[in-house]
């Protein structure tokens, strides 16, 4: 502490670069909202826009409480999520919870479950 001070006092072991954003702050920033997520999955599964898994038609409108994309061509209505990892059984999602707690750089469960 003492030296710390020192140090700080001759001006010379200052660091000039201000410390950056606590990394959880910034991943909040990105991936904060429901809507930001969506948008980071979108770009994920159609990254050059709406594509039917269908037809591979590129109209769709969004639909209903479930948010459905449906197909101007076909018809199809089809989720965000269907066909992506989000779209999988609530057990895989505990397995890989389960991995990420167990690894070594990991944030603790108590951080998620906030
Ligand atoms: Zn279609």
């Amino acid at each position: 502490m003492i030296r710390a001070r020192e140090e700080a006092c001759d001006g010379a072991q200052r660091d000039p670069v201000p410390e950056g954003p606590e990394p959880f702050t910034e991943f909040q920033n990105r991936y904060g909202t429901e809507e930001q997520c969506e948008a980071a999955v979108r770009r994920g599964r159609w990254p050059d826009g709406f594509a039917c898994p269908r037809c591979g038609g590129r109209e769709q409108t969004v639909t209903g409480k479930r948010r459905l994309h449906e197909c101007h061509a076909c018809r199809l209505q089809t989720s965000l999520k269907a066909g992506t990892i989000f779209a999988k059984p609530l057990v895989k999602w505990f397995q890989a919870m389960f991995l990420v707690t167990q690894s070594k750089n990991s944030i603790s469960s108590f951080e998620l479950s906030r």
